[in-house]
Formats: structure tokens, sequence, C-alpha cells
């Protein structure tokens, strides 16, 4: 079959590797879509202790082709969303229920083969079946269920007055899930107009438009919707210039929710005597843990929209232009069709 490879960092080629079977308990599956998100750029670069070979690709769709011995439940031809994540269940994180931080954790497409693949083989029991859903929407269940475990982490208190920097695919996600759970107002923060609306079209109650140049208007803009503050200032950006300006926008009390991933070595300067007055608190949420399900079914009853997110589609051999597409702002979300397709 034909797939992504990574020999090391910033070193792919698009070849032919053996076709992978599936052993006892595992479906091989024919990836419909493979969604590109900003871990796998960080992998490019070699980062998230990437296992070379690798073939990267961690938000799956697929159709079941193959079905390992002992299996029940899935037949051929169903189309399913795959659950990534492997996690031991006996380590202290596991049984401390964060399997995301398993001391053993197989994560599909970080650490082991993954979905920028003709196939994948993967566990049986980590296949969602998505018959019903078409797979441009089915495509964004595990960056919902990321954002999802976002939600379970930042347990925001109902009534919250909320602002989202980024609205790419996770910002635009994020921003649906906190009205649904609750916040009473959801501003979201970013430069491109056409993804505002996007924002705007999937219920943010406020957009702002921030210049990259000058990020102040747009602080002095939100300090005029919230005077006081927000009560939680979510980063789904991941860039420290960003996460500055989170600091000072969250009341007393408030919460600032580090979502977007930034470069391992970038540092940001907090004041600790801002954090200890104000009474502020400092949240991270990394990847996702028990929400696969709740994703799959937030899109099914549409609390998440995702029309209008996936903007880019490419072919297996066009690899590079589809990682070159995160850096384009017309795009929202890129995804692979590795059974072939004209970039759109
Ligand atoms: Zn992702
Ligand atoms: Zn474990």
């Amino acid at each position: 079959m034909k797939a992504v490879v990574y020999d090391q960092p910033r070193s792919f080629t698009v070849t032919e590797v053996p076709d992978p079977h599936a052993g006892p308990g595992e479906v091989r599956l024919r990836v419909v879509l493979a969604g590109v998100c900003g871990t796998d750029a960080h992998l490019h670069d070699g980062q998230f202790d990437p296992v070379y070979p690798l073939t990267p690709g961690h938000e799956i769709v697929g159709e079941v082709d193959e079905v390992g011995d002992g299996v029940t439940g899935l037949r051929a031809g169903q189309r399913v969303v795959l659950d990534n994540m492997q996690s031991c269940g006996v380590c202290t994180s596991c049984r401390r229920a964060r399997p995301a931080f398993c001391r053993v954790l197989v994560a599909q497409g970080v650490n082991a083969p993954g979905g920028f693949a003709e196939y994948i083989v993967a566990p049986a029991g980590k296949c969602h079946p998505a018959d019903d859903l078409a797979p441009e929407a089915a495509v964004l269940t595990e960056p919902t269920a990321c954002v999802m475990h976002g939600l379970d982490v930042l347990e925001l208190p109902p009534g919250s007055d909320v602002v989202v920097f980024g609205a790419g695919p996770t910002g635009l996600l994020l921003a649906q899930l906190l009205r649904h759970a609750g916040a009473n107002r959801v501003t979201v923060a970013a430069p491109t107009a056409a993804k505002l609306e996007l924002a705007a079209r999937h219920g943010a109650d406020e957009t702002v438009r921030v210049d990259r140049e000058r990020p102040d208007a747009s602080v002095a803009r939100l300090r005029e919707l919230a005077p006081e503050g927000f009560d939680a200032v979510v980063d789904a950006t991941g860039a420290v210039g960003v996460l500055e300006l989170c600091v000072p926008l969250a009341r007393d009390g408030g919460t600032v929710f580090v979502y977007g991933m930034t470069d391992e070595n970038d540092r940001l300067t907090v004041s600790p005597y801002e954090v200890f007055r104000r009474e502020l608190v400092i949240k991270g949420s990394f990847s996702q843990a028990y929400s696969f399900d709740r994703a799959l079914q937030a899109i099914r009853t549409g609390r998440v929209a995702t029309d209008g997110i996936v903007t880019h589609t490419f072919a297996l051999d066009d690899y590079a232009d589809a990682l070159a597409a995160l850096r384009d702002r017309e795009c929202v979300k890129a995804v692979v069709r590795p059974g072939g397709a004209a970039a759109t």
C-alpha cells in the first residue's frame, strides 16, 4: 500500500510499504479521510517523541475491509471513526483515569502507524460505527473528542462569559461546545474575517478581529466587551504572543485555558503576584480521554455543527501541500483522502 513515511524529522516520502493485516481482535480499515492538524506539523519537526519509521495521521475515518479473528460487532464495508489512543489500563496514570498520560501509551499516528496511508490496522474496540455521518463530518470526531475533554478539564461554571482566541477547527469546535456547556456569552477573536464569519454562523455571540500587527486594538475591543475581564480566556492558537494577552483579560478569579499547542521551547511570562492576588487559574488540556463517544454523539445531534470546517482535500501524494495548508489562512481544516482526490 501507499503511505506517508517519515524516517527522521522533516524527511518523509509517499512510498509503498507492505499491506498491514488484521490480527486477532483487530480490523483493517481502508482509510477514507484523515484530518491534518497542528500535531502533524509538530511531528514533522520531530516533536512529540515520534517513533521512526512513522506514518502520521490520527484523525481517521475508515471503512472496515478486513476483520480479524474474534471480532464481533463490526462487518466489512462499515464506516467507522477510529479512536487512535490505546492505554494500558494498569499504570498509575491509567489507574487514576488519566489514560492520555499512560506510561506506555500507543497513539496511532504519533508513535504507531497512522492514517496517512491507504490502510490502517486497529483494535476493533477502538472503532466507532459512523455509517450515518458524512466522512467530512465524521473526520472531526477526534478533534471534537479533544475539545470535549477540554470541557471536562475546564469545568466551566454555567453562566460564564468566555473568549476564545483562534477560529481554526479547534476554536470553532470549542466555541460551540462552550455555548452548550452553559456559557452566557462566547466571543471568538481571530485574524481571519472568513473564519470569524463561520464562528458567528456556528453560534459565537461576538467576534473580534485580531490584527496580528496591532493586537492592542483587539484587546481594547475585548476590554470594552468585558470591562472586568472574562470568566474564562481560552487560547486555541498555540501562539505565545496570544497567550500573553490572555492573562490580563481574565477577570479576578478567572481561568486562562491553554488549549492550543505551543512550541515545546516557548515560555510565557506570568506574574506570580497577579496569580496570587487575583486568584487566577491556569489550566491545560491535552488530547482526549473518555470523550470519543460523546464527541461522535455531539456531531450526530448537531450540537457541534461541522459544515464549512473541512475546506481542503488532498491526495496522499500531495501530503506536503496538505501540511502547508496548515499555514494557509484560507484553510480551516485540511484532510487527506488516500483513495485519491484532486486538491480542492
Ligand atoms: Zn489532531
Ligand atoms: Zn497506562
